[in-house]
């Protein structure tokens, strides 16, 4: 409904997507279907434009270098502490995490989320799969989640919160006040539901 997509000040929230690599595409779609304007951010003027940023799947280490070689780095670690609503998916996962393990040399991350992340932590052998998960106090059909040489959240600090765990305990969905983060792609699997969680913080924020 575009009634749902408005923001209490009446406008319709602005939706950045970080595009230096990953999939841009997915996101663009599911967040314009839920009634987001929704612009691709490479430049720090791009960023200052939008109430609410999408760090996309990909390759973490190219990201991380990109967003440096694009002078990126700084404003985005600025909006994060200045609560700007951001929601990472996989190697936007990483990106957000405070602390990670299974680094290439010299990697560095956005941080703000009180959280260590253990990259690529499903190995060689199962490094795509899919399952259903329960999400803490959802009611509805659960989360199908697809995993692509997704990481694992190895340890929640007192900031952060788990939202989502595998059958076998391990950390796939965690939010922090303005920040939200999924080791999965719903993206790719038709589930907005996390998408709208973060809408609706773009919403306040706007
Ligand atoms: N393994 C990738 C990384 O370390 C993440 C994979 C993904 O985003 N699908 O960045």
């Amino acid at each position: 409904m575009a009634g749902d997509a408005l923001s209490p000040s009446g406008r319709t929230p602005h939706v950045g997507i970080l595009a230096l690599q990953g999939d841009v595409r997915e996101h663009a779609q599911v967040l314009r279907a839920l009634g987001a304007e929704v612009s691709l951010v490479r430049r720090p003027s791009e960023l200052a434009a939008v109430d609410g940023l999408v760090i996309p799947g990909g390759e973490s280490s190219v990201i991380d270098k990109l967003s440096r070689a694009f002078g990126m780095q700084h404003p985005i670690r600025e909006a994060i502490a200045a609560g700007m609503p951001v929601y990472g998916t996989c190697a936007g996962m990483i990106m957000l995490a405070d602390r990670i393990t299974g680094a290439i040399d010299g990697q560095e991350t956005f941080g703000g989320l009180d959280v260590v992340v253990a990259r690529n932590a499903f190995g060689s052998q199962v490094d795509s799969f899919e399952t259903d998960l329960a999400v803490d106090g959802w009611s509805g059909p659960p989360v199908h989640a697809t995993f692509i040489r997704a990481p694992l959240v190895s340890e929640v600090g007192p900031r952060a919160t788990a939202l989502a765990t595998l059958p076998d305990g391990g950390v796939v969905a965690v939010e922090q006040e303005n920040l939200l983060a999924t080791a999965f792609h719903p993206e790719v699997s038709g589930e907005t539901r996390f998408h709208e969680r973060f809408l609706q913080r773009v919403r306040a924020a706007a």
